[in-house]
């Protein structure tokens, strides 16, 4: 055959696939035209799976001559030459939507430029241009789309089907939201408005609002040219998927699988297995130093220091739930003080002998409880049903007890001398470092395993074995990063086989292992000597230590891979040197655990990313009390 030039019907066509392979693709390059024209509101309509759709704006518009060159292959306002491709501040650039989008579907622009009196209209018929037509309309634009790919039934074929399209839509929508708090959104699908996204205040405000949750928190961090800004929520506020962590890239939403780690690592020893918090984050750098315009409708984007990219969003991550924001929620305006407790004794609670049926166990029996809630924790207002009484275990639990919380107040029962070898350091707690923790009020230990206290305003109850695991957990990694780890060092060197690469990889990173303790050198081809090494890890498991650090190192390439090494073997050390649940603890232990809590952020979840504590909101006690309706 001979070799001839295709007609630019077909070349269209072909390049329509490319540029809007999916509805979303055209919706997304229809919106950012007129983000790109300086909008500050957009107005989408969709229907029949995107293959029907209209965007408004109230850009800037274009003129009655432009409108022909919109729709022209290769025609854009926004570049002039090839070095523009680098330092580019707008979306498109390419000059090929509206002439690819116009080659397989029927367009209608409705434009007024803000010079123009009045607006202009230009329709195409796959690929057939009209005149330009005076038209009614504002200043700004309207594109209609309809019978998307009709002329095109090979590419109809490869569309999903409407409802997986609706989808790919308004995923696309929320991201163009998510990088454009300025813009008011509405969105309407099938005639129904769908979203109304108001210009928001604060990107904070924006991000709540279309990922709808709250609340969330924001921090941000630079490194050399980039800054990642993010938008978190708290460990305990999760989901079972990945699909509510956003990236962005240059303002771009991107997919990126190193982004998504960077993220997931600041967030390790939260969150449990399949947990996902909710996310945004914004990642901006030197322009020449990123690649995300490859392809339109691609979303991948390509650093140049990718190491960079992966330690900006970490770190910002990291910093922000390092600050344990949501603590601060929960701070009471004013900690409970120690003077204002006082537990009834049983006379003054009008306690009776457990067979007297008709105990006095009514509020005028119990003296006022000064600077108390009348909701707190010693509340003996019910009259306890007559019957309840025969039930030598219910006396049991309901007279002893407070008995023994008198004896010892304040709180605590359960009062037993730790058998265990497990103990709790007291550490003294300096008065600038105590927060939300070392307010609660300790009332005593439920089922030999959690802590009961309460703020003033919730019922909390304290995992002792989470808690103090956190606790332990945090003091190794905060002994390693001061360099205080306490090293052992063998008089004989360990020698450990390693694999080949392994031992390479480790010999690269010595002196980042020197700062942890480990002093390695090679013993051979496949042999690692071990002169010493962090005192907290056994012997016995030093290979599979060397061997899951290799791992990481490769993986991360570089110091970090020995942070999260460290930090697993240090959540393992914790998990197994600190008291369990079903050990007794005496009041001051318990105290001296909640206060240590708040020398560590993050003390709220333990390595292992199970909640520490569970909150009982006053108002929901005294609601299922029929106290609050
Ligand atoms: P590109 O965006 O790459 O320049 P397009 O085919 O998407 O290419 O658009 C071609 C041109 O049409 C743009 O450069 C712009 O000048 C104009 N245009 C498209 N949409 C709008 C809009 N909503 N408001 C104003 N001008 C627009
Ligand atoms: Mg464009």
């Amino acid at each position: 055959m001979d070799i001839e030039f295709l007609p630019t019907e077909v070349v269209d066509q072909i390049a329509a696939g490319e540029v809007v392979e999916r509805p979303a693709h055209m919706v997304k390059e229809l919106v950012e035209n007129s983000i790109d024209a300086g909008a500050t509101s957009i107005q989408v309509t969709f229907d029949e799976g995107g293959r029907q759709v209209v965007v408004e704006d109230n850009g800037r518009g274009m003129s009655a001559e432009s409108l022909p060159k919109a729709v022209a292959r290769h025609a854009t306002s926004k570049i002039r030459a090839a070095k523009d491709l680098w330092a580019l501040n707008s979306f498109g650039f390419r000059g090929e939507a509206l002439a690819s989008i116009s080659a397989v579907s029927k367009v209608e622009i409705v434009s007024k430029s803000t010079e123009a009196k009045k607006a202009s209209q230009l329709k195409v018929d796959f690929g057939d241009v009209s005149e330009v037509l005076p038209a009614g309309g504002k200043t700004g634009t309207r594109i209609q789309i309809d019978s998307l790919y009709e002329n095109t039934p090979a590419r109809l074929k490869f569309l999903k089907s409407d409802t997986a399209e609706s989808t790919q839509i308004k995923n696309t929508l929320k991201a163009l939201a998510l990088a454009n708090p300025q813009i008011e959104f509405r969105i309407f699908h099938k005639g129904k408005l769908l979203q109304f996204w108001q210009k928001a205040e604060t990107h904070l405000q924006r991000v709540e609002d279309v990922l709808d949750v709250k609340p969330l928190y924001s921090g941000e961090y630079q490194l050399e040219d980039m800054t990642a800004r993010v938008f978190l929520s708290a460990p305990n506020n999760t989901i079972g998927y990945a699909r509510q962590l956003w990236f962005f890239v240059q303002g771009r939403w991107v997919q990126d699988r190193r982004l998504q780690v960077a993220l997931m690592d600041a967030y390790r020893n939260l969150l449990m297995h399949r947990e996902f918090p909710y996310a945004a984050v914004f990642l901006d750098l030197d322009p020449t130093n990123v690649d995300v315009n490859i392809h339109p409708a691609k979303s991948q984007v390509k650093f140049k220091d990718e190491k960079n990219a992966f330690r900006v969003v970490q770190r910002a991550c990291r910093s922000v739930l390092e600050g344990a924001p949501w603590l601060d929620q929960l701070l009471p305006q004013k900690p409970a003080m120690e003077e204002d407790i006082h537990f009834p004794t049983p006379q003054e609670a009008g306690e009776g002998e457990p067979s007297d049926p008709s105990p006095s166990l009514s509020a005028a029996s119990v003296p006022a409880q000064r600077g108390l809630p009348t909701e707190s924790f010693v509340a003996l207002k019910t009259e306890l049903p007559a019957a309840s009484f025969k039930d030598p275990e219910f006396d049991r639990v309901q007279y002893k007890k407070p008995q023994l919380f008198s004896d010892i107040a304040p709180g605590v029962k359960n009062f037993a001398p730790v058998r265990d070898e497990k103990d709790i350091h007291p550490i003294d707690v300096p008065e600038e470092k105590r927060g939300y923790w070392s307010s609660l009020e300790v009332l005593g230990q439920a089922n030999l395993t959690y802590i009961v206290a309460q703020s003033r305003k919730a019922l909390v109850l304290v995992d002792q074995h989470a808690a103090h695991e956190r606790i332990v957990f945090e003091s190794l990694m905060q002994g390693w990063r001061e360099g205080q780890m306490s090293v052992q060092d063998f008089l004989v060197p360990l020698t450990i086989p390693v694999e080949p690469t392994d031992l390479e990889n480790l010999l690269n990173f010595k002196d980042e292992l020197a700062k942890m303790g480990f002093d390695v050198d090679a013993a051979g081809p496949e042999h690692l000597n071990v002169r010493s090494a962090p005192a907290l890890l056994k012997e016995s498991k030093m290979v599979k230590a060397f061997e899951q650090l290799a791992k990481d190192l490769e993986e991360a390439g570089d110091s970090h891979a020995i942070e999260k090494t460290i930090g697993d073997i240090c959540a393992t050390l914790a998990c197994h040197s600190v008291v369990r649940a079903g050990q007794a603890l005496a009041p001051a232990q318990m105290v001296s655990l909640l206060s240590q809590m708040d020398l560590f952020p993050l003390s709220s979840f333990c390595p292992h990313g199970r909640p520490v504590y569970v909150e009982y909101p006053l108002t929901k006690i005294e609601r299922d009390f029929g106290r609050l309706v």
